[in-house]
């Protein structure tokens, strides 16, 4: 089987941000050369979105309404492994706590209990809050102040989505893995959970391929986007196809994009620019 992988740096990302996603893709690639599985190198691939400042996640991850900093990340794969935490804080890179509570008899972790399991087992305290995230966070609230927000966000007034991170593969076995990272978005409640370490909405990997959202959690989860796209690859479209599919679920209003890998290829699809890549090349 020929190896696979594509990432995104989240709906609404700044196509700039290509690099980085690049970066990722050519990591997870390294692990799939090598005979490692999909699963590894999406977490590869995920720790080195993770690490960039630019993203929503990890070292750059935003703040909530609070202040606080609170992340989701999820890994799956078609072998129906799955390891999740919610609302964690206190790391710098959650996607390796969502794979170390695979290896738990639990699937998803949430807020105290998931940062107790971290440094259970050995992950260290990292406070991802910083000068910039500090200014995203007056200008969020700034924003909530004056009522100057999209449509769709109007209960809160006021933002910009970005940045969330996420990576799908293939490895030479033919399994599939899929995984996502976030901080959210600047308008969140200290506790909310968006999609993104939700099974079957923010990411879904079975026996022909694997799926990652990104957007409005809220509204992604209403559509359990990420099956909703695997259906479509399960009924013979093509990954592209499936995604294109996906998106067309949501009004022009939600930002919402997908990225995903069936056993011939990859496909994407975002309703607002999104960086990406994907290798190999077509
Ligand atoms: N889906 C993420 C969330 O709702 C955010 C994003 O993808 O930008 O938390």
């Amino acid at each position: 089987m020929r190896p696979l992988i594509a990432t995104h740096c989240g709906s609404g990302s700044d196509k700039k941000m290509r690099d980085v996603a690049e970066k990722s893709a050519a990591a997870g690639m390294k692990v799939l050369r090598r005979g490692g599985s999909a699963l590894d190198a999406v977490e590869e691939a995920i720790v080195v979105l993770e690490d960039d400042p630019r993203t929503n996640t990890g070292i750059g991850a935003r703040r909530r309404v609070d202040g606080t900093v609170q992340m989701d990340a999820a890994l799956m794969d078609s072998r129906m492994n799955i390891g999740g935490v919610a609302a964690i804080m206190n790391v710098r890179n959650p996607i390796r706590v969502a794979r170390l509570v695979m290896d738990s008899p639990h699937v998803l972790l949430a807020g105290d209990g998931a940062i107790l399991f971290a440094r259970q087992h050995g992950v260290p305290f990292f406070d991802p809050s910083n000068k910039e995230s500090e200014e995203k966070w007056r200008d969020a609230l700034a924003k909530i102040e004056s009522g100057d927000v999209p449509e769709w966000a109007a209960k809160w007034r006021g933002f910009r989505f970005r940045d969330t991170v996420g990576a799908v593969a293939l490895d030479k076995n033919g399994d599939f893995a899929a995984g996502s990272s976030t901080g959210g978005h600047p308008y969140m409640l200290p506790g909310r959970v968006g999609d993104s370490p939700i099974v079957g909405a923010g990411l879904y990997a079975g026996p022909r391929g694997a799926v990652i959202a990104t957007g409005v959690g809220e509204e992604i989860i209403r559509v359990v986007l990420s099956k909703a796209v695997y259906d479509h690859i399960e009924s013979k479209h093509t990954a592209m196809n499936a995604c294109i599919s996906g998106i067309k679920l949501f009004t022009d209003t939600v930002p919402v994009g997908v990225i995903a890998v069936d056993r011939k290829g990859w496909g994407e699809c975002c309703n607002r620019d999104m960086a990406w890549a994907a290798l190999p090349r077509r």
